[in-house]
C-alpha cells in the first residue's frame, strides 16, 4: 500500500490484477495516470480523501491491448459503407444502394465488411453492384482484407480488362472469357486501393483514427499494434497525438513493402524518428509474408489438396525467404521489433527462419518480434517460437469451427486442418501469447475473442462442434494473453497489468467473466474504461 489519500477517483469491484501471482483485490485507487492503490475496498477508502469520486462495477480488469488490429482502416470504413453487421447478399445490396443514393456527392463508393463465404468459391461478382451502382465506382473490402469487390466503372477506371495479367503477388477472378469478374485477390486488391481508391488523405486518416478509437475504447480497449502503417498514416497519428486527442496508446507497424527490398530501410529508419512520440511508438515493421489459406494465398510446404493445389499449388509467399533473412538481420541490427504476418505453415518456418538468423547474426536482444496469425503452423515450429524469444501474436476469434474453417479452409487444406490454432501446444511449449483481433477482420470485442479462445466453439451455439479440444486454454491464461502478454509485445512494461505504480488503465465491467459459464463470457459488457487515469468512455 501506498499513500492514496487525495486519489482522483476509486474503483470498486472484484479487480482481477493480472499480476505474476494472478491475485484478486477489491479496490484501486488512481491519481494522475497512475495507479497509487490496489488492496481491499477497506485499505483503499481509509487513504482517501473528500474529493475522490467513486465508481463501482463488478469487475475490474487492465485496459485490454489487441496485439495485431487494423484500427484505422477499420475506422476509414466505419465512416463509409460498412457491411460487417450484414450475412446475406441483398441485404449487402441493398446497404450499398442506399448509401449511394444518400450519397449523390461522393465521386466513389468505397467500404468494406463483406464476408467471404457468402460468396463460395467463385467470390463476389461485378454485376450484382452494377445493378444497385451503374454511375460511378464502387471499392469494397471483404472482412478478412485479403480481396476487393468492385464494379464494372472501378475496372474501367483503372484500365483493367480481359488482357490485364496478373500481378504477381495476387490475381484477378475471372468469367470464362477472360474478364476480370469483380473479386480482386491480394496483391491485385491492395494495388487497386493504392492507386485509385480516394479518401486516404492526412484528414481522412485522422477522423478515421478518431471513429476507431471511440469505438475501441467503449469495448475497454486502451492500447494496440496497428498492423500496417504506411506514410500518409503514420502522419495522421502524429496529427491527432499532437492535438493531444490521442488517448490510445498506439504502436505503428511501419509497412515493409514488398516490390521494394533493402533501399526501403533508411525510409524506416527515418519514419520511426519523426513518428515517434507522446502515444505513438514506432519501433516496429510489419512483414507480411503470405495470404490466407482460404483463397490459396497462404504459403504452404506442400501443395493444397486435389483441384486447389492444381491450380494454385503451394500458395503465395510475399517475401522470398533469402531476402527476409536478409532484412530480418539489417532490422534487428538497428533495434526494430519485427512484426511477421504468416498463416501456412511455409511462411511460418521462414518467419523463424528469419529470426534465427537474426539470433545468429546480432545475437539475443529484448526485440520481442512476433509472428502474428499462426494459422497452420508445421508442430515441429510450435516449438521453436519459445526458444527463439517469438510470441505467439493470435487472433483467437478464428480457432472455432465457423463457416470460414468448415467451407473454406478444411477443403483446401485437407487433413492439415488437424493442426489449425494450436493455442494449447503454444501455452504449454513455454510460448509467450498475445493476442489480437485483426478487426476490421472479426469483432474487435475482447470478450468475444476471449470466449472462442476457452471453448474453441461458435459463439452463441454452446452445444456445437469444439475445434480441437486440446487446444482450448483458460479464462486467465486468456485475459492475460489480451492484457499483461499484448502489453509485453507492445513493449509497454508500464501496462497491462494492476499494480502500484502502472499507468492507470482499467476497464470496469458489468459482470465477473469468471463467475459465468463459459458460454456467457461473450455477454461481458464494457461499464467504464480508464486510459492513463483519464476516464474515456462510460455506458
Ligand atoms: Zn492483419
Amino acid at each position: 500500500m501506498t499513500d492514496a489519500s487525495g486519489a482522483d477517483l476509486i474503483l470498486v469491484g472484484d479487480v482481477y490484477t493480472v499480476d505474476a501471482a494472478r491475485s484478486w483485490a477489491r479496490a484501486v485507487a488512481v491519481r494522475g495516470d497512475r495507479i497509487v492503490a490496489v488492496g481491499t475496498e477497506e485499505q483503499v477508502r481509509e487513504r482517501v480523501g473528500g474529493a475522490t469520486e467513486v465508481l463501482t462495477g463488478a469487475c475490474i480488469v487492465p485496459g485490454f491491448q489487441d496485439s495485431h488490429i487494423h484500427a484505422a482502416f477499420a475506422g476509414r470504413i466505419r465512416l463509409n459503407v460498412n457491411l460487417d453487421d450484414l450475412h446475406d447478399r441483398q441485404a449487402y445490396l441493398d446497404r450499398i444502394a442506399a448509401f449511394a443514393h444518400a450519397h449523390p456527392d461522393r465521386p466513389w463508393i468505397v467500404g468494406g465488411g463483406w464476408y467471404n463465404p457468402i460468396f463460395g468459391d467463385h467470390g463476389p461478382h461485378r454485376r450484382d453492384l452494377d445493378a444497385v451502382v451503374p454511375d460511378r465506382p464502387v471499392f469494397l473490402m471483404n472482412t478478412d482484407t485479403h480481396a476487393a469487390w468492385v464494379n464494372t466503372k472501378a475496372l474501367e477506371f483503372a484500365g483493367i480488362g480481359a488482357d490485364t495479367p496478373d500481378p504477381w503477388d495476387g490475381y484477378y477472378v475471372r468469367d470464362p472469357d477472360g474478364m476480370p469478374a469483380g473479386c480482386l485477390q491480394e496483391g491485385a486488391a491492395y494495388t487497386f486501393w493504392a492507386r485509385h481508391v480516394p479518401g486516404g488523405s492526412v484528414d481522412d486518416w485522422g477522423a478515421a483514427i478518431a471513429e476507431a478509437q471511440r469505438y475501441l475504447h467503449a469495448l475497454g480497449i486502451t492500447g494496440y499494434q496497428d498492423a500496417w502503417v504506411e506514410e500518409d498514416l503514420l502522419r495522421a497519428y502524429r496529427a491527432v497525438d499532437d492535438a493531444g486527442e490521442l488517448t490510445m496508446r498506439v504502436v505503428t507497424s511501419l509497412w515493409w513493402d514488398r516490390h521494394q527490398g533493402m533501399e526501403q530501410i533508411d525510409g524506416l529508419v527515418e519514419r520511426r524518428a519523426w513518428g515517434a512520440g507522446g502515444n505513438v511508438h514506432t519501433n516496429t515493421i510489419k512483414l507480411m509474408l503470405d495470404g490466407c489459406p482460404e483463397t490459396c494465398t497462404a504459403s504452404m510446404l506442400a501443395p493444397f489438396e486435389g483441384r486447389f493445389g492444381e491450380q494454385h499449388g503451394r500458395g503465395i509467399q510475399f517475401v522470398d525467404a533469402e531476402t527476409l533473412i536478409e532484412a530480418a538481420v539489417r532490422l534487428d541490427a538497428l533495434g526494430f521489433q519485427l512484426h511477421q504476418h504468416a498463416l501456412g505453415d511455409r511462411a511460418v518456418r521462414s518467419a523463424l527462419d528469419a529470426v534465427a538468423a537474426a539470433r545468429e547474426a546480432n545475437g539475443m536482444n529484448d526485440a520481442r518480434h512476433h509472428v502474428a496469425h499462426l494459422q497452420l503452423p508445421d508442430p515441429a515450429d510450435v516449438a521453436r517460437m519459445r526458444d527463439l524469444g517469438v510470441i505467439a501474436n493470435i487472433q483467437p476469434y478464428w480457432a472455432c469451427p465457423d463457416e470460414m474453417t468448415e467451407t473454406l479452409t478444411k477443403p483446401r487444406v485437407g487433413e492439415r486442418a488437424s493442426r489449425l490454432y494450436p493455442v494449447g501446444d503454444l501455452v504449454r511449449s513455454g510460448a509467450v501469447l498475445a493476442f489480437g483481433s485483426d478487426w476490421p477482420v472479426s469483432t474487435p470485442d475482447p470478450w468475444r475473442e476471449i470466449e472462442v479462445a476457452v471453448t474453441r466453439q461458435v459463439v452463441g451455439e454452446p452445444d456445437g462442434e469444439v475445434l480441437r479440444p486440446a487446444q482450448r486454454i483458460d479464462l486467465a491464461t486468456a485475459v492475460a494473453a489480451f492484457t499483461g502478454g499484448s502489453a509485453y509485445l507492445n513493449h509497454d512494461d508500464d501496462g497491462g497489468s494492476i499494480h502500484e505504480g502502472a499507468r492507470a488503465d482499467l476497464v470496469v465491467l458489468d459482470r465477473n467473466p469468471f463467475a459465468a459459464d463459459v458460454h456467457e463470457i461473450h455477454t461481458t459488457r464494457t461499464v467504464a474504461t480508464l486510459a492513463s487515469g483519464r476516464v474515456v468512455y462510460q455506458a
